[in-house]
């Protein structure tokens, strides 16, 4: 994985810990880890960000499946101590209609119950659409939960920006990013702020959809990513590319942002 990032020039990447539907997973080979330590050292890679499955859902309203989303979690964040310094980024979940409420405290009771003292990751709370019953549609939403989460735990908790999210979740990154980053600060805490997810959207502001679009060819544009990329609050973060591309389009885009960056 460190090799194909840097054949596309990039300085960063994000992995699935495993199947991103979820499943069985096998343990990290030490050799390999080490390898890619060490490209990283080489190369002043920023913190990887991981992703964890799509399919965890700490607030279902099936016990079950909030079993399983704790257990992988938790298996995760074993196996990522293997890379310190990283940062694992979910989705907070879905409440099914047992109300926000309900959700944010169930995410913060499995996360007060997972993480411990001492852990070596950042685990990043992903800005989501709005989608259906997704928790995490509102910068609100990130903030109660990470308020239920108990310090020192709490130290162990950031934010994940997705930009397609965020735009259709209603907040207008294209046409006022600073007054997006003024309320993600008022709400959460500028400070949280630790990865960016860089996609453009096919659907209209607070359309509530979550369709990824290639850099500069949907409903955000180049210019707002031009404005993303050189904020002084985001140009430091790492950014992750999560649109419907291949490895020589992914390099391309590298180079488009880059080019946007200066
Ligand atoms: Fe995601
Ligand atoms: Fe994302
Ligand atoms: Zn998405």
């Amino acid at each position: 994985m460190g090799r194909d990032a840097l054949s596309i020039g990039a300085d960063t990447f994000a992995f699935f810990t495993r199947n991103p539907r979820g499943g069985r997973t096998r343990e990290l080979d030490q050799a390999d880890v080490q390898g890619l330590i060490d490209i990283m050292r080489a190369h002043g890679f920023a913190p990887l960000v991981a992703h964890a499955p799509y399919t965890l859902n700490l607030c279902s309203n099936r016990e079950e499946v909030r079993q399983f989303a704790r257990q992988t979690l938790a298996d995760d964040l074993r196996r990522m101590e293997a890379l310190p310094g990283s940062y694992l980024n979910f989705h907070p979940g879905s409440h099914m209609r047992q109300g926000v409420e309900a959700g944010v405290g169930m995410i913060a009771d499995a996360l007060n119950d997972i993480l411990w003292e001492g852990m070596a990751t950042t685990v990043l709370l992903e800005t989501m659409a709005g989608k259906g019953t997704e928790v995490g549609g509102t910068f609100r939403e990130l903030a109660a939960i990470i308020d239920q989460v108990n310090e020192p735990l709490r130290a162990r908790l950031g934010v994940c920006l997705d930009t397609c999210h965020v735009h259709d979740a209603g907040y207008d990154l294209a046409g006022d990013l600073d007054g997006v980053l003024a309320a993600f600060d008022e709400a959460v805490g500028l400070g949280r702020l630790r990865a960016v997810h860089l996609n453009d959207s096919k659907n209209p502001l607070g359309s509530h959809k979550d369709r990824h679009e290639r850099i500069g060819q949907g409903d955000l544009g180049l210019d707002a990513f031009a404005r993303i990329v050189t904020h002084p609050a985001l140009r430091d973060l790492p950014f992750i590319l999560e649109t419907p591309n291949d490895l020589p389009g992914y390099a391309q885009e590298i180079s488009l942002l880059r080019g946007l960056a200066g």
